[in-house]
């Protein structure tokens, strides 16, 4: 017996984008904060709960400069 396996089923690939927002994990609605030292843009309401809440970039770790 030599069966093939199933081929691997790959997650689907996250692609961060423009349009993705890190904080809550999908696309970015309304207005946009673009973080000043990635360029990785975040909803303006997920960029202002972060500040709030004290949350840095996801990606460069940087304050929230708003
Ligand atoms: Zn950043
Ligand atoms: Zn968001």
């Amino acid at each position: 017996m030599n069966e093939k396996p199933p081929p691997p089923t790959l997650p689907p690939t996250i692609v961060i984008n423009k349009d993705f927002c890190l904080f809550h994990k999908g696309r970015i609605q309304g207005e946009r904060y673009t973080c000043p030292r990635c360029k990785t843009q975040y909803c303006l309401n997920c960029a202002l709960k972060a500040k709030q809440e004290g949350s840095l970039c996801v990606k460069c770790k940087q304050l929230i400069d708003l």
